[in-house]
């Protein structure tokens, strides 16, 4: 490593809502040099692009400069990681700047797998298929949808991993809320590809989701995939063969996702399918690299990506980053995350569960995940400006 490198206590790569939140954390609990390396110019709250896709939420309402969310006294480096060697914790920049740390923790999310779903780019392009998940494509979901009086539909839930990958429900539901008030349901063909059987695999809200998917006339396709997207038809893989759905007016299909190339490359992956970091769940200190540290979506932490799991997961790695330099014991994350998923226009279940599947609510006393209007004014409402005034703070 050359002499010119630039060092740091601790390099957090990736300034989305882990890497923001957790340096914010780990300045207001005193840490003395916090650096974020960040490529994008904008930052966005994502949870509000399924509302964007809903008619409830515009583009710009979710977006904020990047700069604006900086944590007081963090060091913010605006470019590109390209390449990390995690032995001797040093990163290159895609502008040729070297950086080197006493602790490195990695968290630049997912990155989208186009080439798992041959197609979808053109389709995309194209205009007749879009996807909340997609920055490019969100704004387009809603006029599309809201338009529609009769034709096929596709919507899809993509594989695990994926950010809040249930929240693809969200659009479905409340389309079809939107066509059923329009009087114009019945002549609307709506399809749902599910990558397994039930929605969630999660007995009591997957028996919700069921039923408002059931109200609705949905038809679901279940343990399928989407092999392909050409014409305007969508090819399902599903456990009894292929079947296409011809003539769609609008597929919103999510892409795949995979973490970004340079993990893998870096040997910071393990023997995950699609490369995330090789942490232990529990403390999300890197298996091989104990100076390495991962959370957020690009993390192996045996749950379902959230942002609302990462409330969770940086009051764990914080304190974690200084105990194992003092040689103290570790504290634990029991893989919690959050699904909030609307089964109307203006109403939303809110599911909380640990990585095996056990109930975690927040509030104890009310059941949030039956479907209210309370908790959809929450979500739509409410956290946002926790998001922007307290989590990228540090201040939950
Ligand atoms: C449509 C949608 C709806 C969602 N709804 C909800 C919801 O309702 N509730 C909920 O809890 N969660 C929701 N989520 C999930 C939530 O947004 C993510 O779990 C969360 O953003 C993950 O944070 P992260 O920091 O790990 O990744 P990201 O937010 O993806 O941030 C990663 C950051 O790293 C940067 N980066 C990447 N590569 C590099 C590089 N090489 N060099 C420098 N910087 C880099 C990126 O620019 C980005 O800013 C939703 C997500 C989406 C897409």
């Amino acid at each position: 490593m050359p002499d010119t490198a630039q060092h740091h206590d601790v390099l957090i790569v990736g300034g989305g809502n882990a890497g923001t939140s957790l340096a914010a954390r780990l300045l207001c609990d005193g840490a003395p040099d916090v650096a974020v390396i960040e490529s994008r110019q904008v930052h966005r709250y994502r949870p509000l692009l399924s509302y964007v896709g809903g008619g409830e939420a515009s583009m710009s309402s979710l977006s904020r400069p990047a700069d604006s969310v900086v944590p007081d006294g963090c060091t913010t480096l605006r470019d590109e990681v390209v390449s990390v060697d995690p032995a001797s914790r040093s990163v290159l920049t895609g502008s040729g700047r070297r950086f080197t740390c006493t602790t490195l923790v990695v968290c630049p999310g997912l990155d989208e797998d186009w080439d798992a779903t041959p197609g979808l780019g053109e389709a995309y392009d194209a205009g007749w298929a879009g996807s909340t998940f997609d920055d490019d494509t969100a704004a387009r979901v809603w006029p599309a949808l809201r338009g529609l009086r009769s034709g096929r539909v596709v919507f899809t839930v993509p594989p695990e991993p994926a950010p809040c990958g249930a929240t693809a429900l969200k659009p479905l539901f409340m389309a079809c809320d939107h066509w059923r008030r329009a009087e114009v349901l019945e002549d609307v063909e709506v399809h749902l590809v599910l990558p397994g059987a039930a929605p969630l695999g999660l007995d009591g809200p997957d028996a919700r989701i069921e039923e408002a998917l059931a109200s609705y006339d949905v038809r679901v396709h279940r343990g399928a995939a989407v092999a392909r997207l050409d014409g305007r038809s969508v090819t399902l893989a599903t456990p009894a063969g292929e079947e296409v759905v011809e003539d769609v007016a609008f597929a919103h299909v999510v892409p795949h996702y995979r973490a970004p190339r340079w993990v893998v490359e870096a040997g910071l992956a393990g023997a995950h399918p699609v490369g995330l970091v090789d942490v232990d769940p529990q403390t999300m200190r890197h298996r091989r690299f104990p100076d390495v540290w991962s959370l957020g979506d690009v993390a192996d932490l045996r749950t379902r990506p959230s942002g609302g799991a990462l409330r969770k997961q940086v009051a764990v790695l914080a304190p974690n980053i200084l105990a194992a330099r003092l040689d103290r014991p570790l504290e634990h994350y029991d893989g919690y995350t959050v699904m909030p998923i609307t089964t109307a226009r203006h109403r939303l279940m809110l599911v909380e569960v640990d990585r095996d599947g056990r109930p975690r609510p927040t509030v104890p006393f009310i059941d949030l995940s039956r479907p209210r209007a309370v908790t959809w004014w929450v979500d739509r409402y409410a956290l946002p400006q926790v998001y922007w005034r307290r989590i990228l703070r540090g201040r939950v």
